[in-house]
């Protein structure tokens, strides 16, 4: 699941080289690519990384970041509250 979220081509940037959703914007609550990133420079965001992005994000990280309770609220985009059953 996280693979799917996390490494579709970025929207903005389809026609992109390097356009994995590989970032992921805390302040907007969406996971971005490498050319979105001026977009995101002053937001706090993590990177993502391909084969240990269950350790780089999890429900520990999240809650230390977010209010968990805004969390259950879900996104349309990335639904944190449902990925949070895995853990
Ligand atoms: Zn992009
Ligand atoms: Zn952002």
């Amino acid at each position: 699941m996280y693979r799917t979220v996390y490494y579709a081509a970025c929207i903005t940037h389809p026609d992109t080289k390097k356009n994995d959703l590989d970032r992921f914007c805390i302040d907007c609550i969406r996971a971005f690519c490498y050319h979105c990133l001026p977009a995101h420079a002053r937001h706090t965001y993590v990177k993502i990384r391909r084969y240990v992005y269950c350790e780089v994000i999890n429900k520990q990280d999240l809650c230390k970041l977010f209010d968990c309770s805004g969390i259950q609220q879900g996104n349309a985009d990335l639904d944190i509250s449902e990925a949070q059953h895995e853990f």
